[in-house]
Order: C-alpha cells, then structure tokens, then sequence
C-alpha cells in the first residue's frame, strides 16, 4: 500500500471482474476509496472485503449501467457517501462478437447501450462533482477503437464511439482542469468472451487465447494507475496497450 492517491475518491464501473476489479484494487492500494459498480453484488462484496483486509476503503453499488435510472443514482450514492468524486473509470463493457451478417440485434442493442451510451451517460452524471474536484475520468475502449476487425463490427462501432466522445469531451473540459484519458488495451485474459452469443465468433476468441500469451487484467489496471497518478499538469490523453504477441 501507498498513498499516492490518499484523499481521492474513486468510481470503477464494472467491477466485479477482469480489468475493473484489478483497476479498483490498484486504487485502493494507493490510498484511493473505490466505489465498485456493477451488477453482480456478490462479486462486488468479494471485492470490498479483499480491499478491506488489505487496510483499503471500498463501498459497492450494485448498478446496471445500461439503466439510465442506475446511472444516476450510482454517482448520487457515491457523491452522498463521501461528498466528492475525483477518478471516474468508466470501464463496464461487453463483447459481443459475430459476423454481421448473423449478428443478434439485441446484442448490438447491449453494447450500445452499456458500452456507449451507459459510458456517455456516467460521465455527463459525474461531471459536475469532477469539474469541482479538478476531476480524472478514464474511458476504457480497446485496440477494437483504433483498428475495427472483421467479425468486431457492432464491437468497434461502440469502441471507436469511445474513443471519438473521449477526444471531443476532453477538449470541452481541459479548461476546468479535468483530465481525460482512454485506454486501449488488445487482449486480455478475463471473462470479456463468456457473453459471446455467436459459437463460431467465441471459438475464434478461445483459439487466440490459448495461442498467445495475453495480457492480464493487472497490467491494464497499471496502465490506469500510471495515468491518474501523474501531476495535475500532466493530461495523459491515449494509451493504447497490446500483447507483446497481438499483431
Ligand atoms: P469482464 O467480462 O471480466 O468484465 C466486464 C465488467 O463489466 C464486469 O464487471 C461486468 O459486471 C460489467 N458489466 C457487464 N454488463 C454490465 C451492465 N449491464 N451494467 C454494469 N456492469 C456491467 O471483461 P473485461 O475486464 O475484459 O472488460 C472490461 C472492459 O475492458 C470492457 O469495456 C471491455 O470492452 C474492455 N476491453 C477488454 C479487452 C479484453 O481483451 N479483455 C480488450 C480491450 C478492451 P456484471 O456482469 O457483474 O454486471
């Protein structure tokens, strides 16, 4: 533990596994208290009392980010506990692979509405408190932002999507001292792949995955580390972040 971040309060949306729940470890450790989101409460409570017994402070929200209802009273519940809002990790997201041309509408519906909209919608609710705090937000999109792939086509819709809000908003609050950064990760080893409807699309990603080596959820929540922990001055924009292996 350290306290590089003691004083901060900190929001992980999708928390409750992978690179969210590795990213609110990291936070806590430096000194940060984490609210953890997401739907799974018994996962989320898992979380809090592992940060608890490392000396850390967490409180967990159970929040369905595709509910514009949850979203709110998700950044209400936060702000009322500990009257401020410093670090916003916007970082809930499924992936939902298939070919478009068999593609589910109803999973194209679920990441636009959590992976984009549900993003849109946390940041716009947590603004005000981070415009007052000289706030961070960090928007986790994915190579899938940058490159858009064969087979990703709903997927890289809502990751560039991520990335285009990330640059726009960053130029219209940069002036309030609030800090945007999104991160780009390639692969990474979490449960990202056990939604995927299409069999064909989540063998695909299997096959990937037991031939290279993937990142970890860890070395994601060190790249999120490493960018709300820098000076104020220091506006850590991009970080795109591949398996040595990723081509
Ligand atoms: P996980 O599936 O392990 O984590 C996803 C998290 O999002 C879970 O905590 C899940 O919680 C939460 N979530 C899903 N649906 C909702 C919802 N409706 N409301 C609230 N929370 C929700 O995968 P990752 O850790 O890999 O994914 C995290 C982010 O990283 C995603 O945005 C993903 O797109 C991105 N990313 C991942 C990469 C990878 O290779 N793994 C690569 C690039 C980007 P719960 O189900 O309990 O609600």
């Amino acid at each position: 533990a350290n306290s590089t971040l003691t004083g901060k309060v900190a929001l992980v949306t999708g928390a409750s596994s992978g690179i969210g729940e590795a990213t609110a470890a990291a936070l806590a450790a430096a000194g940060a208290k984490v609210a953890v989101a997401a739907r799974r409460a018994d996962r989320l409570e898992a979380l809090v009392a592992r940060i608890e017994k490392a000396g850390g402070v967490a409180l967990a929200i159970e929040a369905d980010i595709a509910k514009a209802g949850d979203i709110v009273a998700m950044v209400d519940k936060v702000v009322s506990e500990w009257r401020r809002l410093d670090i916003l990790v916007n970082n809930a997201g499924v992936m939902l692979l298939a070919p478009a041309a068999e593609a589910d509408l109803d999973d194209w519906r679920q990441m636009i509405e959590l992976n984009l909209i549900g993003l849109m919608a946390t940041t716009k609710a947590a603004l005000p408190h981070l415009k007052a705090s000289k706030g961070h937000i960090v928007n986790v999109s994915s190579v899938a932002g940058r490159v858009a792939n064969p087979g990703a086509t709903g997927y890289a819709a809502t990751k560039f999507g991520v990335v285009a809000f990330s640059e726009a908003l960053r130029r219209e609050v940069y002036a309030d001292k609030v800090r945007v950064t999104v991160i780009e990760p390639g692969l990474v080893r979490t449960e990202l792949g056990d939604h995927i409807t299409n069999a064909e699309s989540k063998a695909g990603l299997e096959h990937r995955l037991a031939t290279m080596e993937a990142l970890t959820a860890e070395d994601i929540a060190n790249a999120i580390f490493y960018a709300v922990s820098q000076p104020p001055r220091v506006n850590v924009n991009e970080i795109l972040i591949r398996p040595t292996d990723q081509e």
